[in-house]
């Protein structure tokens, strides 16, 4: 029962064209007025008796009376009857409650704005005003009340209506702010998400729903971690809660470029790039996350492509190769052979033996697992071995007439897999022979640091732009000054150096300025590294010097 006044008091509160409730209001402070006066002794003269006896009967009236199905207009009419009682209140020569007028002039301009204040205005003195100087006369007093009484009503029902104008002013900007809002996340290809503190969608753009309907097509709850068809970066694997991009950013993570695929069917399955971003309120508190997902399927797919045809091409250049290798060695062997002939036939054997090193990195890098090198590591000895690359590539060091100078120590024994390091050494050797122009100088260091072995490739070449230098380990990235230089190369050494460094568990990391020279930095830590692939170990990991 209280439940069901407090739920009509509020329906009525939110309602302001209905007049009951300030009719009731006005109700009692008319009562309460004549009450006063007949507790202070006051006569009642009829006028104020008829307005006593006919206040309650106009508020019963209200209650009856269907308001919300009658024109727009009519709760004026109750307003102009109030302004009538408060006139019969004046009908007695002390005079009556001019002031109520403004209860009446309150309510007109809130619900009717400029035109409530002007009805105010025009019954105030028609109705209260006008009685009151007929009765009572013109006296000083009266006077006095009965202006006050009229300018006071029309301001303040001025005032409220003004106050109104510039609410529903301001709700109108808001509202159009936010329709805008929408219409230009709708526009924008990729999904948007806004998440509140509690991991909930608070709102998401046209292109999410695609997304949404093609990751739950159950249905979704609406809150961040569900589970659905979304399944990591190799297609196959389901994404568990705890690595879904709502469920991290939820938790506060900030992250870029998570690649999952949305969706079972493989001919209608997207690929989208996932970044996080954290809302946080006035005092820093997590208020909740923003995420965007940028479609990359047709990205992913032509990738796939590529590689499927670098893996099928360089495999069938190889057949081809090991034919050529075979051949030449075969005619080499001759005994025959003028001199010139033996010559032309090494410069084709060193000319194949750099194609199939191509076709090879080629073909790693079709075929591999992004970033993971199948190791056979054993210990062996990393000075021995960069020493074998630094004599290898004397030669073609001193033709392109540079010095070379190396500190390395007389044995560093480690657990590499010893082939795969030497590819490390070779890549950083003559990258930096290819672009150090003559005169330059290569140095090639090799040292022992507290927990790690160090390999450090230093030339004064052409060196590696700021814009550039993120990207030199990417797959097939070539710097613009190496192409315009029509230096030779297609770059995938890198990305093979860093994916064997990686895979050892150590890092790479290159400094350089543009005309200066580059320094690479190969680390490998002394600690058993975490090793992902094929690790085939002879010993146990250990260090000597
Ligand atoms: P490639 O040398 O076959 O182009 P890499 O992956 O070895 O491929 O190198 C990638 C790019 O990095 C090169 O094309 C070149 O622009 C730049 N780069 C690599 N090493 C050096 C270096 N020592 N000095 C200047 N630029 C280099």
């Amino acid at each position: 029962m209280l439940e069901q006044l407090r739920d009509e008091l509020r329906r009525l509160w939110q309602e302001p064209r209905d007049p009951r409730l300030p009719q009731l209001g006005f109700s009692l402070l008319f009562l309460l007025d004549m009450g006063l006066r007949v507790v202070g002794g006051v006569d009642l003269r009829t006028g104020p008796l008829v307005g006593l006896m006919l206040t309650p009967a106009v508020w019963l009236l209200t209650l009856v009376v269907p308001w919300r199905r009658l024109p727009d207009w009519c709760p004026m009419v109750l307003i102009a009857v109030d302004l009538g009682l408060i006139g019969l209140s004046r009908l007695d020569p002390v005079g009556g409650a001019a002031l109520l007028v403004v209860v009446p002039a309150l309510w007109l301009g809130l619900v009717y704005g400029v035109r409530g204040a002007l009805v105010t205005g025009v019954c105030t003195v028609a109705l209260v005003v006008v009685p009151g100087l007929l009765y009572i006369g013109a006296t000083g007093i009266n006077l006095s009340r009965s202006v006050l009484a009229t300018v006071l009503a029309v301001v303040v029902s001025l005032a409220i209506a003004d106050v109104v104008q510039r609410v529903r002013g301001g709700q109108e900007t808001i509202e159009l702010q936010r329709r805008v809002g929408e219409a230009v996340l709708d526009t924008v290809d990729v999904g948007l998400v806004l998440l509140d503190g509690q991991g909930r969608y608070v709102t998401m753009n046209r292109r999410h729903h695609d997304f949404i309907r093609l990751a739950f097509p159950t249905g979704h709850g609406g809150v961040a971690g569900q589970l659905g068809e979304v399944y990591h970066e190799d297609g196959e694997t389901l994404v568990q809660r705890e690595e879904m991009p709502t469920f991290r950013a939820s938790q506060g993570e900030e992250f870029d470029d998570q690649l999952i695929w949305v969706g079972a069917d493989p001919l209608t399955r997207r690929a989208l790039s996932v970044s996080s971003r954290v809302v946080r309120d006035d005092r820093g508190t997590f208020a909740g996350a923003a995420l965007a997902y940028k479609d990359v399927t047709d990205f992913m797919r032509a990738l796939e492509v590529k590689e499927d045809f670098v893996a099928s091409v360089s495999h069938e250049l190889r057949t081809p190769l090991t034919s050529i290798h075979g051949f030449t060695s075969l005619v080499l062997d001759r005994e025959d052979l003028p001199d010139e002939v033996v010559h032309q036939l090494e410069v084709v054997q060193r000319n194949v033996h750099r194609l199939d090193r191509l076709v090879a990195d080629l073909l790693q890098t079709a075929q591999g697992e992004r970033g993971v090198v199948h190791l056979e590591r054993r210990r062996c000895d990393l000075a021995a071995l960069v020493r074998q690359s630094v004599e290898a590539a004397r030669p073609a060091i001193e033709n392109a007439g540079l010095d070379l100078s190396s500190c390395l120590p007389d044995q560093l024994m480690h657990l590499v897999d010893p082939q795969r390091f030497s590819q490390v050494v070779d890549n950083l050797l003559s990258n930096a022979v290819k672009y150090t122009p003559s005169g330059g100088r290569v140095e090639v260091d090799l040292l022992l640091a507290d927990d790690r072995v160090e390999l450090v490739v230093r030339d004064t070449g052409i060196g590696i732009g700021a814009r550039d230098r993120d990207h030199v380990f990417s797959r097939f990235f070539r710097t613009r000054t190496a192409a315009q230089r029509s230096i030779q190369g297609i770059g995938l050494g890198l990305s093979i150096t860093k994916a064997i460094v990686d895979s050892h568990g150590g890092g790479i990391e290159v400094e350089s300025e543009e005309g200066r020279g580059s320094t690479f930095r190969v680390r490998l830590p002394l600690d058993a590294p975490a090793v992902r692939g094929t690790d085939q170990v002879d010993h146990q990991p250990s260090i000597s010097v």
